[in-house]
């Protein structure tokens, strides 16, 4: 009973997205880039280890979020500067 895995959630070394595979794989395949990565704590960045998928999910949802937050203000300073120039 309750020999369920837990999730990781890890980020690309390649492209720097976020998904969340089962622990015990050996690998993990990056849905954008391709790239099969390591699913080894040395060489990839786990980011969270949980046994809900909820939490999963979740941390992936929220740090995506994170991730278009910092692209769009990156977006607005450069507009900003092209304004000013
Ligand atoms: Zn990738």
């Amino acid at each position: 009973m309750g020999s369920s895995k837990p999730y990781l959630v890890l980020l690309c070394p390649r492209c720097g997205s976020v998904r969340y595979v089962k622990e015990g794989q050996k690998t993990a395949l990056c849905l954008r880039c391709g790239y099969r990565m390591p699913l080894n704590p040395l060489k990839v960045r786990i980011l969270l280890r949980t046994r809900s998928r909820e939490a999963a999910t979740e941390a992936v949802k929220k740090y995506k979020m994170k991730a278009a937050e910092a692209r769009e203000k990156t977006k607005k300073r450069g507009a900003r500067t092209l304004r000013l120039a």
